[in-house]
């Protein structure tokens, strides 16, 4: 007897007409044909289940504040932090509470159950990580929220920042943020690499900055970074985010520096939406695009993990808490289209990150916590094409959200009645 059965579903891996068992919040069996009572039985209809998306990039204290106090008119990198320092001063606990709650709400109905959010710890008040650490609870029964210690303004920039951002950690912080790029010199950014990672390697935490989100190829904050990572023994726990002057380095510098990160152990979290919106601002034409080399780090063996950065916020108007978005983005942005590209790009958005943000019992295998999404979509890139209605989301065994399939009724001569977009998959 099974708490939950779900029936005909086709996983991730590309295997097909598999039953998954759920005893107790765990998955109890993978297989065809399981013949057992259920409490509960779902029919998947030969769509696919996956394990839940995860966004290892967001920012949780900025999210739906859009228009707050005013909107992005130029839609910079620049212009989006200067009204994020506007904003700042007038945040209050509650409102960041109930915007991230509200958030989150979104996030679930699209089958995302594990966020990494940096939280600036600019403003020595830390309103911000006060009201995260709380959301971390309110949230905690349906979806882990990991928080990093981000100083927005610049670790070396501003007066109180080195403290407030151990502050932070104290408070239960549990990732070490950075920004060396935005440092006022190349070697306050370097000795903000080095002083960060001293203070993960200190405290036992994981590493993920904000690096080189810039459009400058002679920027050196990744090297940095992969350099202090093996001299701090941090390989496996650090992570660099965006990574964007990478697109613009030259190459022969390239082909020295992803080696030595695929040696740091250092992962990769470029932000397809946000890098695609922000980057190459200062170009005419052609333009560049600022997206990280994502296939050249996936030959290399670099961990690999997309996140969203923002929804509605200071830097980016749009977003809908869709993980799919990010992957469809990429998809495109670095022209990764074959198969086995889509499959790459759909592990990058669920379990690439887990493995980053390194959450346990994740997975659709045999003693994974019973943590599913089920698709209207045939396979991984059918998901990426569609973007399909998430039909069920469930948590530990148990549907924490739900929404009807998406059918469109035709009045069409001599035609079908019936449109359903997960009906176009290859060999239907
Ligand atoms: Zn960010």
């Amino acid at each position: 007897m099974f708490d939950l059965l779900i029936r005909n579903a086709a996983l991730p891996d590309g295997r097909t007409g598999m039953d998954i068992a759920v005893r107790d919040g765990v998955i109890a069996a993978v297989e065809p044909g399981i013949a057992a009572e259920a409490g509960e039985v779902i029919e998947a209809g030969g769509l696919l289940v996956s394990p839940p998306f995860v966004d290892p990039h967001f920012h949780m204290d900025a999210t739906l504040s859009l228009g707050l106090p005013r909107m992005n008119v130029s839609g910079t990198l620049l212009e989006g932090i200067a009204l994020w320092g506007e904003l700042r001063p007038t945040l209050t606990k509650e409102a960041l509470v109930e915007r991230a709650v509200r958030y989150c709400d979104l996030a679930v109905s699209k089958g995302l159950m594990a966020v990494r959010s940096h939280v600036d710890v600019s403003d020595p008040r830390l309103v911000t990580a006060e009201a995260l650490l709380e959301v971390r609870e309110i949230v905690k029964p349906y979806l882990y929220l990991q928080l990093v210690a981000f100083p927005q303004d610049g670790y070396y920039r501003g007066p109180g920042i080195v403290e407030a951002l151990e502050r932070a950690l104290d408070m239960g912080v549990e990732v070490v943020g950075g920004i060396p790029h935005f440092e006022r010199t190349m070697e306050d950014g370097a000795r903000s690499v080095e002083a960060l990672c001293r203070i993960a390697a200190d405290r036992g935490l994981r590493v993920d900055m904000h690096c080189d989100e810039t459009d400058d190829p002679l920027s050196r904050h990744v090297e940095s970074l992969a350099a202090q990572t093996v001299r701090f023994g941090l390989q496996g726990r650090v992570a660099g985010s965006h990574l964007t002057s990478m697109h613009s380095m030259d190459n022969y510098y390239a082909s020295k520096l992803l080696p030595l990160m695929a040696e740091a152990g250092m992962a990769a979290i470029p932000n397809p939406l946000i890098n695609m919106m922000l980057q190459g601002r200062h170009d005419t034409y052609p333009k560049r695009r600022g997206l990280t080399r994502i296939p050249q780090m996936m030959e290399m063996g670099i961990p690999v993990g997309l996140g969203q950065d923002c929804v509605m916020d200071p830097w980016y108007s749009m977003g809908t808490g869709d993980l799919l978005d990010v992957a469809h983005m990429a998809v495109h942005a670095v022209q990764m289209g074959s198969v086995a590209d889509k499959r790459a790009l759909f592990d990058a958005v669920t379990v690439n990150s887990a493995a980053i943000m390194g959450l346990e019992g994740y997975g659709l295998a045999v003693g994974c916590h019973a943590d599913m999404v089920l698709l209207q979509a045939r396979d991984v890139g059918e998901a990426i094409r569609l973007r399909p209605v998430r039909l069920k989301v469930i948590r530990r065994g148990r549907v924490i959200a739900e929404t009807a399939p998406e059918v469109s009724v035709l009045r069409l001569d001599g035609r079908p009645g019936e449109v359903d977009p997960a009906g176009y998959a290859p060999g239907n």
